[in-house]
Order: C-alpha cells, then structure tokens, then sequence
C-alpha cells in the first residue's frame, strides 16, 4: 500500500518523558518515523546541541520566522516562542515517514485546527507525584522554572479533552510500544486508505 506519512502531535506535561519516549521510539522504529525539531528562543540546557533537540534562535529571528510563514504553528510556553518549521514536516511526510511534533497544548490545537486528521495523544506520569520527582531528578531546571511549569501543567489539563488518546508513562518501554502501536492502528483506518479501496475495486472490475 503506497501511502504517504501522517502528523503526530506528542504533549505532555513538562517532566512526564516525552522526550525519553520520543529517543527511544525513533531509536526502535528509525524506518518509520521522523521528528520535528523546533524552533524556540528558550536557552539550551547543558548538553543540548544545536539542531538536535532544537533550533535555538532570538525573538527577532523568531518573529521573522512566524512573519514569512515559515511555521505550521507556535506559541508562547512560559515565557519562551517554541514553533514547528514546515519545510521538514512536508518533506518527511511526502516521503512517507510518519512526522511526530512533540509540542505544548496551544500549538496541538492549532495543528489539529489546520490539518483535522492529526492524531493527537496527551502523555500524563502515573501520578502527580511522579512528575514533580522527575522533573526535579532530571536536575536541568532552577526551583522557579520547575514551579512555573508545574503550574503550567494544571492549566493543561483543560486541554486534555481535545486529544484523542491518553497515555500513562509508567514503564517506558510499554508506553513506547502503545504508542506505535496506536499510531499502525490509525494508519489502518478506512478513512486513511480511500486511494488504496479505489484502486482495489477498480482492479476487480477489471478482473
Ligand atoms: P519531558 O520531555 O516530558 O519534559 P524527559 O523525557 O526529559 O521529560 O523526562 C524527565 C525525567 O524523567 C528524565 O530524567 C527521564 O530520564 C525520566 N523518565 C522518563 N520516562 C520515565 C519512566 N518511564 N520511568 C522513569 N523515569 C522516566
Ligand atoms: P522544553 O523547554 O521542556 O524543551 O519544552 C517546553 C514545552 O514546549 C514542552 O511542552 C514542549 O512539548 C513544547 N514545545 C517544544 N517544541 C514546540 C513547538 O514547536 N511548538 C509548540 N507549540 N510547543 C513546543
């Protein structure tokens, strides 16, 4: 079956492993899949390399980008731009990889608003708890960063009902194969296979 790749919008409140998950799920399913790197204006953490886990840039660079239409979407997170550049997202797509954004809530919506088809999944930690001891044992955020985004995470839950599915990120390697898992299922709807029905009853009546 020929068929071109899908949009996958990946959030998360910050700390729940998105970002754990995503390495992981490209690192097992490297054929299938391709992730966005972002744009944002947010500094980078210790380790973080240029292009890899993000593009990082200034205000003006980012509004220039938003003004030439260079973005699928973008938002404001705790005081830093983050944006989705659509070159890549369109050329992985029409070359068949399923493309993943691993964005926030008002960037998710604009997509789903933009391109209805999206699939949408809300990862959550097991408990509240669990996030704010991840977040800390990560040990790349300041007391106030972590404050400000935990804070971040109750108003999120108001977006949660616009998602199609729910995952809990207990044991990584089980939330790692739900979500492929979910994302092959989608790729086996009707909805997403009109061409291939067309050309298999065209082909019998030929027969
Ligand atoms: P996010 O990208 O959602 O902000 P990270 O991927 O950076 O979160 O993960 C936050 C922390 O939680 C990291 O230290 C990571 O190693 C840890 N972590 C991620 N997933 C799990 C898991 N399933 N079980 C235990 N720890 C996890
Ligand atoms: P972090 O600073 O922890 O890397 O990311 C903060 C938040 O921004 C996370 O919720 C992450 O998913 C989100 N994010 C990362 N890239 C983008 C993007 O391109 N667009 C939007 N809307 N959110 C993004």
């Amino acid at each position: 079956m020929d068929q071109k790749g899908i949009l996958i919008v990946v959030s998360g409140f910050a700390g729940t492993g998105k970002g754990t998950i995503m390495k992981r799920l490209l690192q097992k399913y490297a054929d299938n899949y391709a992730l966005s790197v972002s744009m944002t204006t947010r500094a980078p953490r210790p380790g973080e390399q240029e292009g890899v886990e993000y593009f990082f840039t200034d205000r003006e660079a980012f509004e220039k980008k938003i003004a030439e239409g260079g973005l699928i979407e973008y938002a404001s997170y705790c005081g830093n731009y983050y944006g989705t550049p659509r070159e890549y997202v369109k050329s992985q797509m029409e070359a068949g990889k399923d493309v993943i954004l691993e964005i926030e809530v008002q960037g998710a919506l604009q997509v789903k608003e933009k391109y209805p088809e999206t699939v949408l999944m809300f990862v959550v930690p097991p408990s509240a708890r669990t996030l704010y001891e991840r977040i800390r044992g990560r040990g790349t955020e300041t007391d106030e960063v972590i404050s400000a985004r935990m804070h971040r995470a109750v108003e999120e839950c108001e977006y949660i009902p616009g998602y199609d599915y729910l995952l809990v990120n207990d044991d990584l390697e089980t939330c790692v194969e739900q979500m492929h898992h979910i994302i092959s299922s989608e790729k086996m709807s009707v909805a997403r296979n009109v061409a291939f029905i067309e050309e298999i009853s065209s082909e019998l009546q030929e027969l």
